[in-house]
């Protein structure tokens, strides 16, 4: 099986969650093999790409039989660390760290909101689900010694950076930033940008100027 997961190209590599996804669900209903047809239908990305990202993974499809789904999945789950769970922290429980703490990212990928983090004296010391709210003060201390290393962030755009600067601090190597904000980090740190107004504004202006548009995924914006 090749690992050499280096060679994989960013975008085939951002549509990887999304066949795991499918196939799991696949491989649980007891299907062994699957066409880049019927992947085509189910994820909405046209069979000529799902063909060179599967090249890349080393699944090779055959004419009439398909994707072995179970190479598929091992691969997948290597490739995505599924294998391991990774603690993340949310850092602002506002409307939206609050939701997140809510939502169960274990249903889909190995990903575990271990702790958040927020200023406000009434959230400090509670916890929302099984999740406890700790104060900034403690930030780099807690994240450091849980090994957090990847955090959502969904504070205030104004204290975004220097939030971020501590994180960077406390080696943080991943941040989701959910804050209008921009944010500089040094290029060993991965930030994916998620602007909810935006997309939503994006997506309003498509339908307005390109209400037929074939292309039925549209890549979310991150950075
Ligand atoms: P959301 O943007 O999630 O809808 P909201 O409108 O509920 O949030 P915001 O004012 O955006 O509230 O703040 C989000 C959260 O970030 C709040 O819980 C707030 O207490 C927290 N927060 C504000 N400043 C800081 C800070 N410097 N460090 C950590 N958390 C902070």
């Amino acid at each position: 099986m090749p690992q050499d997961t280096l060679k994989i190209p960013q975008a085939t590599a951002k549509r990887l969650p999304l066949y795991y996804r499918f196939l799991k669900n696949l491989h649980s209903s007891g299907k062994q093999r699957v066409s880049s047809a019927e992947l085509s239908e189910a994820v909405k990305v046209d069979s000529a790409t799902i063909r060179r990202d599967f090249s890349y993974f080393g699944a090779l499809g055959k004419k009439g039989y398909g994707y072995n789904v179970n190479y598929l999945l091992s691969f997948f789950r290597k490739t995505l660390d599924q294998d391991e769970l990774t603690k993340v922290a949310i850092i602002g429980v506002g409307n939206l760290g609050t939701a997140f703490l809510h939502y169960n990212f274990l249903k889909n990928n190995n990903t575990k909101i271990e702790m958040a983090f927020d200023v406000d004296a009434d959230k400090v010391g509670t916890r929302i689900g099984d999740v406890p709210i700790y104060h900034m003060d403690d930030m780099e201390e807690l994240l450091r010694k849980e090994g957090v290393a990847v955090t959502i962030l969904t504070v205030p755009a104004p204290v975004a950076q220097p939030i971020t600067d501590r994180l960077v601090s406390a080696d943080v190597k991943g941040i989701l930033n959910f804050t209008p904000a921009r944010l500089n980090v040094p290029a060993s740190i991965r930030v994916h940008h998620i602007d909810l107004a935006v997309e939503l504004q994006s997506l309003v202006y498509f339908l307005k100027h390109y209400p037929m548009q074939e292309t039925l995924v549209e890549e979310p914006i991150t950075e």
